[in-house]
């Protein structure tokens, strides 16, 4: 199955991913991820990403559509995969769907994560994540058991950059501007499914699994 997460940051994407990448045995293709990787370990896409991520602008599509050409073309993504945080404008929606087109391998759903914008600002400035293995936390509505630390991997958490209060309002203004129009990009494609973003984890995980079931 070949998903696409749409929805402004701090939607729960990430938060989601690892259960429907498991139910559905997909990977889960993070691009914030994949560039926060490369940051950490300074390479070349690192190097080029980093001032635009730390200002919450976002990363040329060139460079955005040659490191997603090389992730879709390793052995685990032939199957399927969970996009998240990709694509982010339409000129990355539609040379993903000529990549997609190419290898015949059509997108079954993009699913639209409905969360208003006062509770995304808190969920992002309260977000905490494992410098070791990228798992999320929340100071209030998801703390770990330890303070500062992770209860899956013991990696210490830390706030992230961008989630500082005047780059978060910076990444939703991208959002709406370079983002949004994707809603209708796809919607006219019949691949738009909506899912109540708000409630607990589990929850809004029981939702997207539903609906991924029905499309399955
Ligand atoms: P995204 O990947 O869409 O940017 P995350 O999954 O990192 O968002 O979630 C952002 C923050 O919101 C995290 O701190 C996470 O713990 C918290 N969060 C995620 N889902 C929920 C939820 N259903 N209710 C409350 N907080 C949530
Ligand atoms: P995320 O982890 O999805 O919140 O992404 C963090 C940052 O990485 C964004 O604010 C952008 O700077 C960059 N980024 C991630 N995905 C993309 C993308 N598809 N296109 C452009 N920039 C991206």
């Amino acid at each position: 199955m070949r998903v696409i997460l749409l929805g402004p940051p701090g939607a729960g994407k990430g938060t989601q991913a690892g259960r429907i990448a498991e139910t559905f045995g997909i990977p889960h293709i993070s691009t914030g991820d994949i560039l926060r990787a490369n940051v950490r370990a300074g390479t070349e896409l690192g190097t080029k990403a980093r001032s635009f991520m730390d200002a919450g602008d976002l990363v040329p599509d060139d460079v955005i559509l040659g490191m997603m050409g090389d992730r879709l073309g390793e052995d685990d993504a032939k199957d399927g995969f969970l996009f998240d945080g990709f694509p982010r404008t339409v000129p990355q929606a539609e040379a993903l769907e000529k990549l997609l087109i190419e290898s015949d391998q059509p997108i079954d759903v993009v699913l639209r994560m409905l969360v208003d914008t006062k509770e995304v600002v808190q969920r992002l400035t309260g977000r905490r994540t494992c410098t070791g293995c990228g798992a999320v936390y929340h100071v209030d509505y998801d703390p770990p058991q330890t303070d500062g630390v992770c209860g899956k991997c013991g990696g210490e958490l830390v706030q992230r950059d961008d989630d500082s209060e005047d780059v978060v309002l910076n990444r939703l203004e991208v959002y709406r501007r370079s983002t949004e129009p994707l809603e209708e990009f796809y919607w006219g494609r019949g691949l738009l499914r909506d899912v109540e973003a708000v409630g607990s984890v589990d929850d809004v995980g029981d939702r997207i699994i539903a609906i991924l079931r029905e499309v399955e």
